[in-house]
């Protein structure tokens, strides 16, 4: 597996503790849409510690890009992002992952999970192909919601968003369940996608299984 030291270029804080970060991009570098990669930051003491992130840039363009949700709790290496800068860098190695695009369907994701969707739908955008996709994200607060006016105006009505945690927020408030699920999605014999925590990737999962859904029509982060 090879290794690749890319120069950070711009950090731009996106919502609450949301960071989108550009790199340099190594010169035939190859990743396709919804794939990640190991991330270490190249400060004394850091460089062993590798975390997988997702590219949300397009393969095209000549930048690597990554939208990290940061956690001041963790004391690991995204606390430590959250005070990166221009001109320091990453090691990064080749890209990996399950998540790839197979056809237009119904993407789920639970906060931070929404990454590798936002390279997919953004390589379907610019490709005019975005279809009848239909984007589910929950997120605990409204102010969490990554890149919601960009998604919104690339998808409208079917950007769909529920949050669990704010007192009468705007959006729709509560979790995804069966009945949020069934009220959304008109046809389960389609395509799904799922990513967020491990117990949100599995309830999806489960309910979408007792709703119809064909396990090969799921594609989840394993
Ligand atoms: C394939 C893949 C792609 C991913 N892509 C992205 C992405 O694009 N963007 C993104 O934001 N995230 C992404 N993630 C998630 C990301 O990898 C994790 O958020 C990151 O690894 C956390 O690293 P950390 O060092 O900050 O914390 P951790 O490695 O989780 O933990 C560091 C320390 O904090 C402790 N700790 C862990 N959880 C808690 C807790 N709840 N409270 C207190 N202490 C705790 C641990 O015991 C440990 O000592 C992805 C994950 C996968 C598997």
């Amino acid at each position: 597996m090879a290794n690749f030291k890319v120069k950070i270029t711009e950090v731009t804080p996106l919502v609450t503790n949301v960071f989108r970060i550009r790199t340099e991009k190594p010169a035939g570098y190859n990743f396709s849409p919804g794939q990640a990669t190991e991330v270490s930051l190249q400060y004394e003491g850091w460089e062993k510690e590798k975390r997988p992130f997702t590219f949300t840039c397009l393969p095209k363009d000549n930048f690597l890009e990554f939208t990290i949700k940061t956690y001041e709790d963790h004391q690991g290496v995204t606390k430590r992002i959250s005070t990166i800068a221009p001109g320091d860098e990453f090691e990064i190695g080749d890209a990996w992952g399950t998540i790839n695009y197979k056809g237009e369907g119904v993407f789920i994701a639970g906060g931070a999970g929404v990454t590798p969707f936002l390279s997919i739908l953004r390589d379907l955008h610019q490709k005019g192909a975005l279809g009848y996709n239909q984007l589910i994200c929950s997120n605990k607060f409204e102010d969490e919601i990554i890149c919601y006016d960009e998604l919104k105006s690339m998808l409208g009505d079917r950007f769909i968003n529920t949050i669990t945690k704010q007192n009468e927020p705007e959006l729709h408030i509560g979790r995804i369940d069966k009945e949020y699920l069934q009220a959304h999605i008109k046809d389960f014999n389609q395509q799904f996608y799922v990513c967020g925590p491990q117990g949100f990737t599995k309830t999806i999962l489960g309910i979408l299984k007792e709703s119809g859904a064909n396990a090969e029509g799921l594609v989840f982060e394993q």
